[in-house]
């Protein structure tokens, strides 16, 4: 079978070492990969180009997306997604492997109930916003982007006795704001619903400083329908509260995949691979791996035992 390839919206590190693995293991299960550049873009522009074992040489390392990405608005119109399906028809790709977030998604969707096109989602974005799989691919990696800074930003805080407001990505998102915060030991974080979250922040900033602290940092989750950085900075400006602020921004989607994104984006696009020409609908790929329990020491050898056995086995199929 042709198996088309895509990246599509937000990069995301480690969509590289999905990529590999998917062209990888797809050759491995026999059929032919497809690499689809500029995400849905590519379906119109007939971007296509065959990839083979060494089309992925030395890219398990590197952060963003050799099959480039795109946002094109315009695959939200049918006439448009008809046409992307006769390019597909006309090149003999029968089946899709679609790395993305939420968006992404949703074209592939809309692709299957429309004409059919059976496809395989790979959760691919920082936000790691995505029903049914506990983490997505570069979810990892932005984190600790993330932890990097604010830790660098905590060293002039303390110094300085100042209060810190720093800006996270994650669209409308919470789990990377709040996976920073605890990962930071940020004082407090903004995820801002209402005017109660900002005057729960001032709250905290007075016991704070009631107790005799004096550098704190807030992490601000970004929002897409309120600034609330621009909404903290207001209140706290007429309490004439001095503070700094930092916004992160898109140093937290770039950088090398973490070695968590490289083994998360290597099962999951074997894992695609694996099952792409069996499943019959839109599918997704998920993983559920953050369940914490206790065990007896038996099953914990057992355990561990199993999970190396499995790296062993699909390095054998990834490493050609
Ligand atoms: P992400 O996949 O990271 O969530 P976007 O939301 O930008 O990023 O979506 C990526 C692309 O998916 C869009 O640019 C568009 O081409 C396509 N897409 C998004 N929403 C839809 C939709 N409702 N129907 C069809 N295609 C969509």
């Amino acid at each position: 079978m042709k198996i088309g390839i895509l990246t599509s919206g937000g990069d995301a590190p480690g969509m590289n070492a999905a990529i590999r693995s998917c062209v990888r293991s797809l050759i491995e299960f026999g059929h032919t990969p497809i690499g689809i550049r500029r995400g849905y873009q590519g379906l119109i522009d007939k971007d296509f180009i065959e990839m083979n074992l060494r089309s992925v040489a030395n890219i398990i390392h590197r952060g963003g997306t050799v099959l480039k990405t795109s946002r094109y608005p315009d695959f939200k119109k049918a006439d448009v997604r008809k046409c992307a399906y006769e390019n597909l028809q006309a090149h003999h790709i029968e089946r899709l492997i679609v790395i993305g977030g939420n968006g992404s998604y949703s074209g592939a969707k809309a692709l299957y109930e429309e004409f059919g096109v059976i496809s395989c989602g790979i959760p691919g974005t920082i936000d790691n916003d995505i029903l049914g799989t506990e983490e997505t691919i570069g979810f990892d990696t932005a984190l600790n982007t993330a932890i990097d800074a604010i830790d660098k930003i905590r060293d002039t805080a303390n110094s300085h006795e100042r209060l810190f407001l720093v800006e996270v990505m994650g669209r409308d998102a919470d789990d990377l704001p709040l996976a920073v915060a605890l990962a930071c030991g940020a004082e407090y974080p903004l995820i801002y619903k209402s005017d109660a979250d900002l005057q729960e922040v001032h709250k905290r900033i007075q016991e704070s400083l009631s107790k005799g602290k004096k550098s704190s940092i807030i992490v601000v989750a970004e929002s897409s329908k309120v600034n609330a950085l621009e909404l903290l900075q207001h209140s706290l400006r007429h309490e004439s509260l001095d503070y700094r602020a930092c916004v992160l921004g898109h140093i937290q989607r770039g950088g090398a995949p973490s070695a968590k994104d490289r083994i998360l984006a290597s099962q999951m696009g074997y894992e695609a691979s694996k099952n792409v020409s069996e499943i019959e609908t839109f599918s997704c790929v998920v993983s559920d791996r953050r369940n914490i329990s206790v065990l007896s020491y038996e099953d914990c050898k057992e355990v561990e035992a199993m999970n190396f056995q499995s790296f062993r086995e699909l390095n054998d199929i990834l490493s050609k």
